[in-house]
């Protein structure tokens, strides 16, 4: 397994070996997902659209809907206009959907399709019914990641609907609004950010939305519009709230952004709330904006993980760790390590952006100074570093598992895509509950391969 990885660095400036990412759309495709009665709409060609859904349902394990508008050899010549206004008609005729959310591939990109134009187009033609939605956002992937295809959808559902306030931003129940942008997460993230929220006396928009669509239950009745997503409605209402909380900056700080811009809300840029630390930030802000006292509830979460850190704190110290995968999953979960007593030691993700060294380094300061840090990195080039600097334990995604099985290291599967486990999509890892799970998940991966490897007189039953 990577038998051939040589052991020597060499710069690259043009070669991707085993990239850490994926491309632009299929973050599109997730965000649209989680807007209520939204058909996810590929402008490109159907081998791009079942790479994007197939990859999608493999990790969530639910069907992944999303229409294509199935460019040809003539749509790649002479452009996508045609197809994208047939498709429209067939879309809002055959699946009735309320908005049809437009992401572009490398094709149309490169065609340069003029896409609010057609939808203009599609309109005047009538094939857009009268109270139905088409919005659309840019997402070539010669540039960016899934996670920059996620942050160009959420800020697109902002642009085409959010409106500026007209009414009080205190609900009548004497609640008050927020906006919080989840982040490329799990719909069960997405839940906790939300549950958090109103433990705080707040009342959440979040958008997207994914919970109740991408983790529905099995009733024995398909639903092609599951009940979960953020409404037109709620979007329409993101002036009325006190601030936008936007949780990891790569794939939240777009939206949160057009909200400030569109309606005056102030923005709270804040890294994923991934362990004590992170979360506690989270929470931080909430009480602040809510005027509202920290609930008990959520203190005995967080003295919960606290008691779980300090009773293993002896399993955890001065392990070696490296972590990859999308950069504020990694950057909150290089925090959360750190703060467990161990090191990171390689922390790399494929997105681009100087910005995650940055905060990595900020966030590191003193605890594992000579950190090796890359954005735009690939995994042959963490299993290079793995080679030079051997770890206790690989965190990311499953795409690492075949780094770990080449240095028969622990592997705890954390982020996406996970293709090769069961279950994860239904458990949050944030917050101070995500918190004791993810801890449960190291401890687990560390003490099997203590126990695989004890000679039978230090194979304890009590540790
Ligand atoms: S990289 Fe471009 S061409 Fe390839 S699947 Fe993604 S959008 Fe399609």
């Amino acid at each position: 397994m990577l038998d051939h990885t040589p052991v020597a660095v060499m710069e690259r400036h043009a070669l991707r070996i085993n990239p850490a990412k994926t491309c632009q759309p299929i973050g599109a495709l997730y965000a649209a997902s989680g807007l209520h009665r939204c058909l996810p709409h590929s402008h490109g060609s159907q081998g791009c659209c079942s790479y994007h859904r197939s990859h999608l349902t493999r990790h969530f394990r639910e069907p992944v809907m999303a229409s294509s508008s199935s460019f040809t050899e003539g749509a790649s010549v002479f452009g996508g206009a045609s197809n994208l206004v047939q498709a429209l008609g067939t879309i809002f005729s055959t699946y009735g959907p309320d908005v049809v959310a437009v992401h572009t591939t490398c094709l149309s990109e490169t065609i340069g399709d003029d896409i609010p134009s057609i939808i203009a187009r599609a309109r005047e033609e009538g094939a857009i019914p009268d109270g139905k939605h088409v919005i659309h956002a840019s997402t070539p992937s010669y540039s960016g990641s899934h996670v920059t295809g996620f942050a160009a959808m959420a800020a697109g559902m902002v642009n085409y609907f959010a409106e500026e306030p007209t009414s009080s931003r205190r609900r009548k129940d004497g609640r008050t609004r927020v906006n919080i942008v989840p982040g490329f997460v799990e719909p069960s993230d997405m839940r906790e950010v939300r549950r958090i929220a109103e433990l705080m006396n707040l009342t959440p928009t979040v958008l997207p939305d994914t919970s109740g669509v991408l983790d529905a239950p099995a009733t024995g009745t398909y639903e092609f519009y599951p009940k979960g997503g953020v409404t037109v409605d709620e979007l329409r209402g993101l002036g009325r709230a006190v601030a936008t909380v936007a949780l990891g900056p790569q794939a939240s700080r777009a939206a949160a952004v057009a909200v400030e811009n569109r309606c005056y809300v102030p923005r709270e840029i804040l890294d994923l709330p991934i362990g004590i630390a992170a979360t506690d930030r989270f929470v931080g802000v909430l009480r602040r904006r809510a005027a509202y006292e920290v609930p008990g509830e959520l203190l005995d979460e967080r003295g919960q993980l606290v008691d779980l850190m300090a009773d293993a704190r002896q399993h955890l110290h001065g392990k070696k760790v490296a972590i990859f995968g999308d950069p504020d999953h990694v950057v909150a979960m290089a925090e959360f390590v750190a703060d467990l007593g161990m090191r990171p030691v390689h922390i790399l993700t494929g997105t681009p952006g100087k910005s995650f060294e940055k905060r990595v380094g900020t966030l590191l300061a003193g605890r594992s100074p000579d950190a090796n840090v890359r954005s735009r990195g690939d995994l042959f080039l963490l299993h290079q570093w793995m080679k030079n600097d051997p770890v206790d334990l690989l965190i990311g995604t499953s795409y690492g598992k075949h780094l770990a099985r080449a240095e028969d290291v622990p592997f705890v599967r954390y982020g996406w895509p996970i293709l090769d486990r069961f279950g994860h999509s239904y458990f949050p890892s944030v917050g101070y509950r995500g918190g004791l799970r993810l801890m449960e998940k190291i401890l687990d991966a560390l003490l099997d391969r203590r126990d695989r490897d004890a000679p039978d007189e230090e194979f304890e039953l009590i540790l």
